[in-house]
């Protein structure tokens, strides 16, 4: 009996459409030009002047488009969203809608794609370090597979889920030198890991299979050459210690859309191959967050108020550090940003002087440390001008606070699809 069920892929835009967290909302079909975005902001503002929120603008064309590519090019690795990543709903309901499957690290992220009607064999529970009313409440809602990192874990499951299957995190051999190095907290050490599978052995429990993540963000994807090996041998000592083949390989996140995901795909297929190309019955999962969620937002936000100090000019903008852009602090981001002035009544971009000025930006908080631009090159912007900010999908509005009484959660969500389906 397969524990997780790989769906069948499919890219038609009427089951997004109709999907949970997009039925009943408008979808602005937009050109493919790389500028629709912009100009769809534009035009949002534009007929709504007294627009004031910020808000993101979520293209599911692109979430589609990126679907496309993951399937063509890691045709055998079936992919879990990572939940953590980006939890908006429309997000969630369009990937559920095109096939994809959903790893989850929490109770309520595993509530919140049951929600969407995916069953729970659809759900990797991927948090090695789970409490024990998270672990009773999959248990109880038929989440079967979950990974852990050491024998306390063993334990907790023992007591709480025994039926479930489990997945040994290790930490591959070396990292990906990523923003967000993940081997820091997760992964068994090789020392750690017959020791761990007797452990889970002698709790009855059965050990699927192997996870890793070579890190988030701007990982290099060589990594996994390493990582898949690692894997393979783990396969191997579990056959040696007597236990059920393992059948399942989980290779994380890490990816990146854009160029560098060719690459990684090479790598992985490559290192698949040559460590698992003589095995059957194994079922290959990724578990990709960045790579679906960044690229397929933008962001708008106003500015709403401005200083000029000799050459330099400094702009406050209503959202920052604390919210969407706390992915500066903790994901190590840089983002770039591009205005969007107005003129009169006329939204002509760029009708200002074209010269520009070194300006810093800063978020709506009373911290100092609440900036999220400096020495940035701006033409001179005004007060109730837009700063449009592309790639803001991942790891951004999902870890905002509303410290000072500016809250992410307010945030709306517009729905955008640009890219034509064959
Ligand atoms: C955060 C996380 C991911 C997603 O990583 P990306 O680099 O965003 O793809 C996948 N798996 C686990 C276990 C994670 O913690």
């Amino acid at each position: 009996m397969p524990t997780l069920v790989a769906e069948p892929y499919s890219l038609s835009l009427t089951p997004v459409l109709g999907s949970s967290g997009v039925k009943g909302k408008p979808v602005i079909s937009l050109p493919p030009e790389g500028d629709a975005i912009f100009g769809y902001i534009q035009s949002v503002i534009h007929d709504k002047p007294e627009t004031e929120s910020p808000f993101m603008v979520l293209d599911l064309g692109v979430i589609m488009d990126l679907m496309d590519k993951w399937r063509t090019k890691l045709p055998t690795v079936q992919p879990f969203y990572a939940v953590k990543c980006n939890p908006n709903p429309s997000l969630l309901g369009t990937l559920a809608a095109i096939g994809s499957s959903f790893d989850c690290a929490s109770k309520s992220e595993i509530e919140a794609v049951l929600s969407l009607g995916v069953s729970p064999d659809r759900i990797v529970y991927a948090n090695p370090c789970k409490s024990e009313s998270h672990i009773k409440y999959a248990a109880s809602v038929g989440v079967n597979v979950t990974t852990f990192d050491s024998e306390y874990e063993v334990e907790k499951i023992r007591k709480w889920h025994p039926e479930c299957e489990l997945l040994l995190r290790i930490k591959p051999p070396e990292d990906g030198a990523a923003r967000c190095a993940l081997g820091r907290k997760y992964g068994a050490l090789p020392e750690e890991i017959p020791v761990l599978l007797q452990a889970a052995r002698d709790a009855g429990l059965k050990v699927a299979g192997v996870s890793f993540h070579i890190g988030s963000g701007d990982a290099d994807s060589r990594a996994y050459h390493g990582a898949i090996a690692a894997a393979k041998e783990v396969f191997e000592m579990a056959s040696q210690f007597g236990m059920p083949k393992m059948h399942v390989l989980d290779i994380g996140g890490g990816f990146t859309s854009g160029p560098s995901f060719d690459a990684a795909a090479m790598h992985v297929s490559e290192a698949l191959e040559s460590s698992f190309g003589n095995e059957e019955g194994i079922t290959v999962i990724g578990e990709p967050g960045r790579y679906f969620a960044e690229t397929a937002f933008t962001f708008a936000t106003k500015v709403i108020g401005k200083r000029v100090r000799g050459e330099l000019r400094e702009y406050w903008i209503n959202d920052g550090l604390y919210g969407s852009f706390n992915c500066i602090m903790f994901d190590f981001a840089t983002v770039t940003c591009r205005p969007l002035v107005t003129c009169d009544e006329d939204m002509v971009p760029m009708c200002r002087d074209s010269k520009t000025f070194s300006s810093t930006v800063f978020g709506p908080t009373c911290d100092s440390l609440d900036t999220v631009l400096r020495n940035t090159q701006l033409p001179e912007l005004h007060v109730n001008d837009w700063l449009v900010f592309p790639n803001m999908g991942a790891y951004t509005t999902a870890a905002g606070s509303s410290f000072n009484g500016f809250s992410t959660s307010a945030i709306n969500t517009y729905l955008a699809y640009s890219t034509p389906i064959a």
